[in-house]
């Protein structure tokens, strides 16, 4: 089932770089969402989690690895865990299991909901990917200092604005995808930061996330 919708989302055209194919083929999407839901693992499209949350569709997370252009060795900001499954298909990507050990890059992973703290670090456990990402609970929408500068960051929750923290916390030629609009639709904003004061954006289609809630975000 997992080979028959990478195929689909090749034959649509969102799928291309043979990295991002192969991460998603090795990613066991059936670990990452709650046991009731398993059977739907492998249908394109979100699926709950806890709290009203929800796990991307499949094609979501393939049209935002593609346009982060990932690389081994590639320090990674994700703001929204959820499940975990989205940091797990950026792992492979930037720490391929095998690749040298020495190459590896790193996946920081920031929730807000305790619960799905937990949810994500126990997923990433079972699959193997707990060395490669870690989880943090906090204010994604304030990034995470600890760890900067990231050479990617990624936001799965909308914001109503780009976040000036995670601006500031992108490497120079460091580059963002974030769904930027309101609460029911936003468009994928496409950012590279190209000096301290240069940073140029471009959008990359519509898409419907759920609330990036926090100081940058979304006042509860
Ligand atoms: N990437 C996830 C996955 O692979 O399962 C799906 C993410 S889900 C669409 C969005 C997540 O963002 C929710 O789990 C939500 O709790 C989280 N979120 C919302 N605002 C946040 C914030 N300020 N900081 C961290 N996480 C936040």
């Amino acid at each position: 089932m997992r080979r028959r919708l990478i195929e689909k989302l090749k034959r649509e055209g969102i799928l291309k770089s043979p990295s991002v194919i192969r991460a998603m083929l090795r990613v066991p999407r059936e670990e990452f969402v709650p046991a009731s839901y398993r059977r739907y693992a492998y249908n394109d499209s979100p699926l709950p989690t806890f709290s009203g949350q929800t796990i991307s569709a499949p094609h979501m997370v393939a049209i935002m690895c593609e346009l982060l252009d990932l690389k081994v060795g590639h320090k990674v900001l994700e703001i929204g865990t959820g499940s975990g499954y989205h940091a797990a298909v950026c792992a492979e990507i930037v720490a391929p299991e095998d690749e040298d050990k020495k190459l590896w890059g790193h996946v920081y992973t920031v929730e807000r909901i305790p619960e799905l703290v937990e949810f994500a670090r126990n997923n990433l456990k079972r699959t193997g990917y707990d060395d490669r990402v870690t989880v943090i609970l906090g204010d994604g929408s304030l990034g995470y200092k600890e760890a900067s500068p990231y050479d990617r960051i990624l936001v799965t929750a909308a914001a109503p604005k780009m976040p000036k923290p995670l601006i500031d916390q992108l490497a120079i030629n460091g580059k963002i995808v974030i769904p930027i609009g309101g609460s029911f639709y936003q468009e994928l904003v496409v950012g590279v930061k190209l000096s301290e004061d240069k940073f140029k954006t471009f959008t990359a289609g519509g898409c419907v996330f759920v609330p990036l809630i926090g100081r940058y975000g979304w006042r509860v």
